[in-house]
């Protein structure tokens, strides 16, 4: 629901100050529409039904993997299309992957969602409401920047998406951005970010000329430089860093890989979160052997991993395969 136009509305209509408020607690504990803000009266609700859409998405699709994952196709008002995931977990984890543009314009040579076509950012009000979407079915208590686009390259409609989540029940310390490491948006997201959303970094290979090979944007912000950042913050908030580190077979996944690796992130600041592979077409991705050998090889050399449980393949939901194909 866009906030502001709601905001308007209500000022125009000389509704007290405290409507808008109103309206958005009932949004963010999962009402589905005006009709259930009882506290309304029932002629406002009516106006505000047609003067604010309930969300600024519209829901076209909505898949169920086999291990409980939904993936929500959504358009725009525009008509760009937006994916975002929910994932269940046995332990009651209800963690959201949003997505913060349409389409993406890096195009890491692993990731559908480079392939596609790039839309535009995403508003504040979109990214919430893929959010909103999700708290209508049940309680959510974490929330990752991991779906489509880059999020340092939208880094205030991501922020303040992400203020707000705490009213939805996702806490910041429970909320994580992930980059490619795009150094305008890591600078001021470690300058200016106060509350503890945490950082991950999507790494996938130690060496520069490979990482270049694999992702694009490593010539344009240098690796040395993007760690940098990733210290600062470690140094500022207390919190380590993860980084992404996807597997892909004799590519990047081999024992010295590991420890080039480990030798340069060092064993303090970072915690690595090694991603099995998703089939996009251009990779095969490392062995369950290899992934074990590699984390393995991090541990032993003192650095922290674990490995990404994969999640809503089957309905092509999972890491990098958000790519909104019809
Ligand atoms: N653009 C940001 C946010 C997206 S995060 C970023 O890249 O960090 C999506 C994560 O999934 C990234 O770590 C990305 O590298 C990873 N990923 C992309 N394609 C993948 C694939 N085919 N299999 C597994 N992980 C993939």
């Amino acid at each position: 629901m866009d906030l502001d136009l709601l905001q308007g509305a209500a000022d125009a209509r000389g509704e007290p100050g405290y409507r808008a408020a109103q309206v958005w607690e009932w949004a963010a504990r999962g009402a589905g529409g005006y009709d259930e803000m009882t506290n309304l009266p029932a002629s406002l609700r009516d106006e505000l039904a047609v003067a604010v859409p309930f969300s600024t998405l519209t829901l076209e699709e909505e898949a169920r993997s086999r291990d409980g994952t939904v993936k929500a196709l959504f358009r725009t008002a525009d008509g760009h299309p937006v994916e975002a995931v929910l994932m269940r977990y046995r332990d009651g984890r209800r963690s959201l992957c949003l997505s913060s543009q349409s389409g993406c314009p890096l195009t890491c040579t692993f990731c559908a969602t480079g392939a596609m076509r790039f839309g535009r950012n995403l508003t504040a009000w979109e990214i919430l409401d893929q959010a909103l979407h999700f708290r209508r079915s049940g309680e959510l208590n974490h929330a990752v920047f991991m779906g489509m686009g880059e999020p340092m390259l939208n880094l205030d409609n991501v922020l303040s998406a992400a203020r707000r989540l705490p009213d939805i029940g996702i806490t910041h310390r429970r909320t994580t951005v992930s980059t490619v490491g795009w150094l305008p948006g890591l600078r001021r997201f470690v300058d200016d970010v106060e509350e503890p959303i945490r950082l991950a970094l999507s790494l996938h290979a130690a060496d520069g000329a490979l990482r270049s090979e694999l992702m694009p944007v490593n010539d344009r912000h240098p690796l040395d430089d993007v760690l940098a950042e990733c210290r600062r913050y470690v140094a500022l908030r207390g919190r380590k860093v993860f980084v992404e580190y996807v597997m892909l077979a004799g590519v990047n996944d081999r024992a010295e890989q590991a420890r080039a690796l480990a030798r340069l992130l060092g064993p303090k600041t970072f915690k690595v979160n090694l991603i099995p592979y998703n089939p996009t077409g251009r990779f095969e991705g490392s062995s369950r052997k290899a992934i074990a050998a590699f984390r393995e090889a991090l541990l032993v050399a003192g650095l922290p991993a674990t490995v990404r449980l994969t999640r809503g393949r089957d309905i092509d939901a999972a890491c990098g395969q958000l790519a909104a194909a019809r």
